[in-house]
């Protein structure tokens, strides 16, 4: 049998599945969900209100470890508040990883601020303190109010590191160049609820972190996302600012600001309160999957990606680095001809045409590990 035949077999055996189509991460509902939801429609409070959005945002700041948790519509609506929050203004720079999914970028251009690619590291996959404080070394001025950028002559306002598939990026290090340089830290952890470095959770290191909710991410609420604040008065103007900055009063409307319809509708959080109560089990899922991968392929001599040290990934997409770009190619031809998605990583931000005039560092690491790597099956349903 071919490498790639006995990497499809074990995948078969692993979701105990001998035919039929295998995704890359399919959401599962064992828990209440259909209890909350009825409950939901019954209180006839299903949408931007309602008890199940005060107890999903306490219970998420509870689990995090956040001072304050404020719901979204979605991951990509709630980095752009994030950034709005930040203080990212019309042609600031905003840094961040070209290895990410195009939310990240995207809410960039939405505050009308222009992306910096900056590398990533190898061994985790996220943005590289090092490449970073070269960078900032070389191109930036430090000046009253903030860092700004040599070559364009403008702001650098804030940093967007991102924790890649759930794999904590050197966030300490991250925070300590930010602190330095007076450049806000927003973490995009829409990948890595559940995941600490050195037993803090991730998207808790910066002023502002962010999760989403969506269908393939770790826990579901259909559509959704969410901000986590250390402090309360952030989180105060996030909630006036996604329900249109309207001015609290019994019968009156007045908006004191340009708002925003961002707000998770109580039903969704039903949802997503069903499935915070599995996250624990589904954690725990997630690891052994990842464990058995990891022995399988260290006997196939192919690099699995494992929890860096001092972390603790939740494992929610696993992936391997195949010889090169050719190898990679035949495999994704091969497994998702026989029924098992996998997926090469996300075209790179600077190789695409709205970013491609955008400034990028050296991004050796980024361009090689794109080149390699495959992300396989990693539903918690083993
Ligand atoms: C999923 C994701 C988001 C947010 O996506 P939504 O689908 O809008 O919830 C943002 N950044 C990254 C890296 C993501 O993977």
């Amino acid at each position: 049998m071919n490498r790639f035949a006995e990497i499809v077999k074990f995948i078969r055996q692993t979701f105990n599945q001998p035919e039929g189509f295998i995704p890359l991460h399919a959401p599962v509902f064992n828990g209440n969900e259909k209890k909350y939801i009825e409950e939901c429609i019954n209180s006839t409070f299903v949408s931007s209100v309602g008890m199940f959005v005060d107890r999903f945002e306490e219970d998420m700041a509870n689990f995090t470890g956040a001072k304050k948790a404020v719901v979204c519509v979605n991951g990509t609506n709630a980095l752009h508040l994030a950034l709005m929050l930040a203080g990212v203004k019309q042609n600031d720079e905003v840094i961040t990883q070209p290895l990410t999914f195009i939310a990240t970028a995207n809410a960039i251009s939405y505050c009308g601020a222009q992306p910096v690619f900056i590398d990533v590291d190898r061994d985790r996959l996220g943005l590289s303190p090092q490449a970073l404080q070269n960078f900032l070394d070389k191109n930036t001025t430090r000046k009253g109010d903030g860092c700004y950028n040599n070559l364009s002559k403008r702001k650098i306002s804030a940093l967007v590191p991102m924790h890649t598939f759930g794999h904590p990026c050197r966030i300490d290090e991250i925070a300590k160049i930010c602190e330095q340089y007076h450049i806000e830290l927003v973490e995009d952890a829409a990948e890595s609820l559940g995941s600490y470095f050195n037993k803090r959770h991730t998207g808790t290191f910066g002023k502002i972190g962010v999760l989403s909710f969506n269908g393939n991410k770790i826990i579901t609420t259909g559509g959704g996302g969410m901000l986590l604040f250390d402090d309360e008065e952030s989180a105060k103007k996030a909630k006036h600012i996604t329900t249109q900055a309207k001015v609290p009063h019994a019968w009156e409307f007045v908006h004191d600001a340009i708002g925003y319809n961002y707000r998770m509708p109580n039903i969704n959080a039903a949802l997503g309160l069903a499935q915070l109560e599995q996250l624990s089990g589904f954690l725990k899922i997630k690891r052994e999957l990842a464990e058995r991968y990891q022995s399988f392929f260290s006997g196939k001599n192919i690099q699995f990606i494992k929890e860096p040290e001092n972390s603790h990934s939740n494992y929610w997409l696993n992936a391997i680095l195949l010889k090169d770009r050719k190898e990679r190619d035949e495999f994704l031809k091969y497994t998702n001809q026989n029924g098992i998605m996998t997926r090469p990583v996300w075209e790179l931000m600077n190789r695409l045409p709205m970013f491609r005039d955008s400034q990028c560092g050296n991004i050796k690491n980024a361009e090689w590990i794109a080149d390699r790597l495959v992300n396989i099956p990693s539903s918690a349903t083993i």
